[in-house]
């Protein structure tokens, strides 16, 4: 018998919250579900889940999903050739997220992973529950945590193109950019 990877052991947590937020979404949507660990090797405490509802070269709206209390790393969208970088766009469609963006220390609820202190350096929270939305302009350094509940939440970027997103953990590959 196969082994279950750690993709398939946490994908019916992810479905049971997409499921739960009541948000309707097609059968190729689920199928097409990627589980990222950003080459961390371990997904509960950093990693996201995302599908595609559209992806063309000039919109991209995904719906992301988190663990309850998973993190995902602090990253950059910086400026290439003509642009300015990518826009990000977050909605919280069920549970909640916090935000980090650079600005004064206000972190109350969030928790740095353990052990990851240089690779998270912002301090300034935004709790966003359902309905709440929050634009992160591009070149500037964001991370994301959900909280006890999870979230399922919409991301809405004006362009594409993901090969330019940079980690601050040198340990996520390159490569690893699809899209956050
Ligand atoms: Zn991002």
């Amino acid at each position: 018998m196969v082994e279950p990877t750690w993709s398939d052991r946490y994908r019916q947590h992810v479905l049971d919250l997409i499921g739960r937020s009541r948000i309707h979404v097609r059968d190729q949507e689920l199928d097409q579900l990627l589980l990222v660990d950003f080459g961390l090797g371990d997904f509960e405490r950093e990693g996201v889940a995302i599908t595609d509802i559209v992806h063309t070269p000039a919109l991209r709206l995904k719906i992301l999903v988190l663990l309850p209390g998973q993190t995902l790393p602090e990253h950059i969208h910086p400026p290439y050739d003509d642009s300015p970088g990518k826009e990000e766009t977050l909605r919280v469609i069920s549970g909640s997220v916090r935000v980090y963006l650079p600005g004064p220390d206000t972190m109350r609820e969030g928790a740095i992973p353990e052990g990851k202190e240089e690779f998270y350096t912002l301090r300034n929270e935004h709790l966003l529950e359902p309905i709440r939305q929050l634009t992160i302009p591009p070149d500037t350094w964001h991370w994301f945590q959900a909280g006890t509940q999870g979230a399922v939440c919409y991301a809405f970027y004006p362009q594409a193109v993901e090969s330019h997103n940079r980690f601050r953990d040198p340990r996520v590959p390159k490569h690893i950019a699809p899209g956050y």
